[in-house]
């Protein structure tokens, strides 16, 4: 018989996000949030406005629930921010829907298979919101206060009572203890109850809120037993992801392997079990399922097979919402001789949805790197900024951004406040950005091994 499968309390939450220092500075896509209008600098994301505002779109769709099994494709050239656009969609999620990156070479290991490794990131990009009635404390209530919230305590300690549905609350609060009483109970009237003769005393009224008010959470219910007991109840409610579950209900592997990351395959066995499982959860109303993010970075180093496992991954009832990001124009498809844009097949290129990038004006360079400085707490003078706003212009944004670390670090070898055109001279000298990198091997073939 299959060992039944572990509930989950104790797992990490899903919000698989691995904050990239890069990118700390990005804290949402900075739209407004009813018209979906891109601000021109907002939320430490510079320009870009087209393509932030169709990602707003799509980000405001996949809240609503309204796709999953989607696939988005943001392309653009080198640095224009495309993994700055994914992670601004992440910000805007909700707590618990999660958001999985991906970088395309990490699935050629020779730990698992590729389609293995591209199973394991769908799975950890779904959630399974889990309904739990974990706590139940009894006790003789003695008093109860009937306002927004009801609040009773118990001969162990006072209990404060919130639940989101205040109108259910209230009205279960106030039809038990009419019940209970034959007297009718205002909002805001506290009273005391002997439940041993029934007699009530009304103690006044107060609209007081207790200090212990949220500390209860907000699923704290009242439940009325048959035998006429009083209980509270507390319902819990927590994600994990599908992935989590599989990988706590795999007999080879145990839930440590959570926390190593070192999960190995997982059995097609242990995940149609699960999928079986969550399929019950949700009939009994237990468990929802919360489709999330999977960000695939790098998409054109993936191959045929797996585009063709994507693709059918992308039909399964249990699906998230697949964000690639891909800097190639026309490129051959890994595994094949043909070439595509994006070398992405063509047929799979027809289901995606395509944002796109553009370079940056010298103004939003110099925008977002001040903001990059900002963010590394790293003052700079307005010639040294207009110098690496040059570099950015002509190298990239990416090696622009880095030397700001690293004339922080030689401003700060001769006692300087500030970063100075000097340190950025030096750091541009000292480190070589791509194409000056790639002309020196040009230049020195020979010396290398070849
Ligand atoms: P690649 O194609 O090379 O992977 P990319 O398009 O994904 O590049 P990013 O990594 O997003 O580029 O951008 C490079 C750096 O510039 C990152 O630090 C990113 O946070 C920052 N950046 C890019 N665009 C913006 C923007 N519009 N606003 C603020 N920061 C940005």
């Amino acid at each position: 018989m299959a060992a039944p499968i572990a509930t989950v309390s104790d797992s990490r939450t899903t919000q698989s996000l691995n904050l990239i220092a890069a990118h700390s500075h990005i804290r949402g896509l900075g739209v407004t949030p009813d018209t979906l209008t891109p601000k021109p600098t907002a939320d430490g994301l510079v320009g870009q406005q087209k393509a932030r505002k169709a990602a707003s779109v799509i980000l405001q769709m996949v809240k609503e629930g309204k796709i999953a099994g989607r696939a988005v494709l943001i392309s653009g050239p080198p640095s224009t921010g495309k993994t700055a656009i994914a992670i601004g969609m992440s910000k805007g999620l909700g707590e618990d829907v999660p958001f999985t990156m991906l970088a395309s070479s990490e699935i050629f290991s020779l730990e698992m298979s590729k389609t293995e490794a591209l199973e394991q990131a769908f799975r950890k990009s779904i959630g399974v919101r889990i309904r739990e009635e974990s706590e139940v404390i009894e006790g003789e209530v003695v008093e109860i206060q009937i306002d927004r919230s009801v609040t009773g305590s118990n001969k162990s300690g006072k209990l404060t009572l919130k639940t989101t549905d205040m109108e259910t609350l209230y009205d279960m609060g106030t039809r038990m203890i009419d019940s209970m009483t034959k007297e009718k109970v205002m909002a805001g009237d506290v009273i005391s109850i002997d439940k041993a003769s029934g007699r009530i005393t009304k103690l006044g009224r107060s609209y007081t809120r207790s200090r212990d008010y949220d500390a209860m959470g907000p699923d704290t219910k009242f439940v009325q037993c048959p035998d006429g007991e009083l209980q509270v109840r507390r319902e819990t409610v927590h994600t994990v992801s599908l992935h989590e579950i599989d990988v706590i209900n795999s007999r080879t592997q145990g839930f440590l392997a959570l926390f190593s990351g070192d999960t190995g395959e997982i059995r097609s066995e242990v995940r149609e079990q699960i999928n079986t499982k969550v399929a019950e959860w949700r009939e009994e109303g237990k468990a929802e399922i919360v489709p999330g993010v999977l960000f695939i970075d790098e998409v054109h180093m993936l191959d045929i097979e797996c585009f063709s496992f994507i693709n059918r991954a992308l039909e399964d009832e249990l699906a998230p919402i697949v964000i690639m990001a891909s800097n190639r124009g026309s490129t051959t498809i890994r595994g094949t001789n043909y070439k595509s844009p994006h070398g992405l097949p063509l047929d799979f290129l027809d289901r995606v949805v395509i944002i796109s990038t553009q370079t940056y004006s010298e103004d939003e360079i110099r925008e977002i790197l001040s903001i990059r400085a900002q963010e590394e707490e790293i003052d700079i003078s307005p010639n040294a900024l207009a110098l690496l706003t040059k570099f950015g212009a002509e190298t990239g944004l990416r090696y622009a951004s880095n030397i700001i670390t690293t004339s922080h670090l030689l401003a700060q070898k001769r006692r300087a406040k500030e970063v100075d055109e000097q340190d950025v001279r030096r750091s541009y000298m000292l480190f070589y950005d791509p194409n000056r990198s790639a002309k020196f091997v040009a230049e020195f073939e020979k010396r290398f091994i070849g």
